[in-house]
């Protein structure tokens, strides 16, 4: 039996007000305990109000883009999950029955997904409460055990992300995931190591887990019992929580204040009609459309926004050219600096004018990947720079060597009579006066055009 990975994705969706409340979901810059009302902090006599309508359409159109099934002319119910945790104020959490099963996503087969509703946030060390968060609406992603590494793992949470991105279903102040992670490996009990907060994240507690669980099995003290983990952040470590809670610890119970929900097939057909491309369709698209190879597509289409800024870019420029530089360059760089595009702020105004002037070859590749350094790590802008790399467009290199010719008739026509070392002379010529900016091909391609006029 080798390495088995199951994931608990939770992501918060973007809905402008909460999941049984009309409070205010912007938390970021928010001060504590300000977007709270008796509903969200479950003050006696509060009645939750209906299932909020933006949350449950963007957490069926999530389920949709991951090939579920949705249960539809069924009785739902909201149940109440118990627990006592200071950032809980009910002591329960609402969790919806799963509203869609039976998805895969890149090979791993989606179980099921279903809502809650995001708790506060109870800091430990000081025992504040905030609950600002308390009843964000939250949808969990439950996958099959289908992963068998933790490099597995670490890539299709990356592909669910780029999902969850085309959708924009998401809250990205979020920090768009939390996981919880089960993992068994050769002889021991499974184990869950809760809350983690980013991929890498869970890439580097699912190391540390196999790597643990096995040594114990060699040793010949394998875990017998289900185990929770939590995962430390600053250490890498995963250490001991409790010993795994069944459902029957929680007392799940249908909550007598919220009406169960039904999901119509008309609705779902409504909003299979008003879908986004996902990663995949748009690279299919992007490969059609642009003719450009599929995995330069792939590539671009694993951000949604960089796809976006490529077709707006490829209006502009020749769209082959400016898939290799997006692919060969942009990306590189921002990987370099794990930037997502959006992060770094580029304009795709300013992608064209540099991609025009390399382009137009008034610029080399060499300044062009300098120039885009320079436009994100100092963001200045690409204009600046290529006027400071010569003139307006950068530099015109024929009439410039149109230039050099008038200026050096001699050495023009002692190459017409047959002198073949005139022409270096005169491209050393173009060379100085474009800085030696641009490269000796072009130079040696411009004067010998210059030439045969
Ligand atoms: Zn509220």
């Amino acid at each position: 039996m080798a390495t088995k990975i199951g994931l608990e994705i939770h992501v918060q969706l973007k809905t402008n007000t909460k999941m049984f409340c009309e409070c205010n979901t912007n938390f970021l810059d928010a001060k504590p305990n300000t977007l709270i009302c008796p509903i969200c902090t479950a003050q006696p006599g509060s009645k939750p109000m209906g299932i909020n309508e933006r949350a449950l359409e963007l957490a069926l159109k999530t389920a949709l883009l991951l090939g579920c099934k949705i249960n539809t002319g069924k009785e739902l119910f909201v149940e109440r999950k118990h627990y006592f945790y200071p950032d809980l104020p009910a002591n329960y959490q609402r969790t919806s029955r799963p509203f869609a099963v039976e998805g895969e996503l890149y090979g791993v087969r989606i179980r099921e997904v279903h809502f809650e509703e995001d708790p506060g946030r109870y800091e430990l060390r000081t025992g504040e409460v905030d609950y600002n968060r308390s009843g964000i609406p939250l949808i969990e992603i439950v996958t099959e055990p289908d992963m068998k590494t933790p490099k597995e793992a670490r890539d299709f949470l990356k592909k669910m992300k780029t999902v969850i991105e085309y959708l924009d279903a998401a809250k990205p102040e979020g920090g768009l995931f939390k996981v919880d992670a089960n993992i068994s490996t050769d002889g021991n009990e499974r184990v869950e190591v809760k809350n983690i907060n980013s991929i890498k994240g869970v890439l580097k507690a699912l190391c540390f887990e196999e790597i643990r669980q096995k040594n114990l099995a060699r040793q010949g003290t394998p875990i017998k019992k289900m185990e929770t983990r939590h995962f430390e952040d600053t250490q890498m470590i995963t250490t001991f929580l409790r010993e795994k809670e069944t459902g029957d610890d929680y007392r799940f119970l249908p909550d007598p204040d919220i009406p169960p929900l039904e999901i119509s097939a008309e609705s779902v057909e409504k909003l299979k009609q008003d879908l986004p491309e996902t990663p995949t369709t748009k690279a299919k698209r992007l490969k059609e459309e642009y003719r450009i190879p599929k995995l330069e597509a792939d590539t671009i289409a694993s951000e949604r926004d960089l796809a976006d800024a490529f077709e707006k870019v490829a209006g502009k420029v020749n769209a082959k050219f400016a898939s290799k530089w997006f692919v060969n360059h942009l990306k590189r760089e921002l990987n370099f600096r794990t930037k997502t595009f959006i992060e770094s702020k580029l304009s795709t105004k300013e992608i064209t004018k540099l991609l025009t002037a390399l382009e137009k070859r008034s610029i080399t590749k060499h300044t062009g990947v300098d120039i885009l350094r320079k436009m994100l790590d100092e963001q200045v802008s690409a204009k600046a720079i290529l006027e400071e790399h010569g003139g307006k467009a950068g530099f015109d290199v024929d009439s410039i060597a149109k230039e050099v010719m008038l200026e050096n008739k001699k050495a023009a026509e002692d190459y017409r009579a047959g002198k073949t070392e005139s022409l270096n002379f005169l491209v050393g010529k173009v060379m100085a006066k474009t800085k030696g900016r641009l490269e000796p091909k072009q130079c040696i391609e411009a004067v010998k055009k210059g030439l045969e006029k």
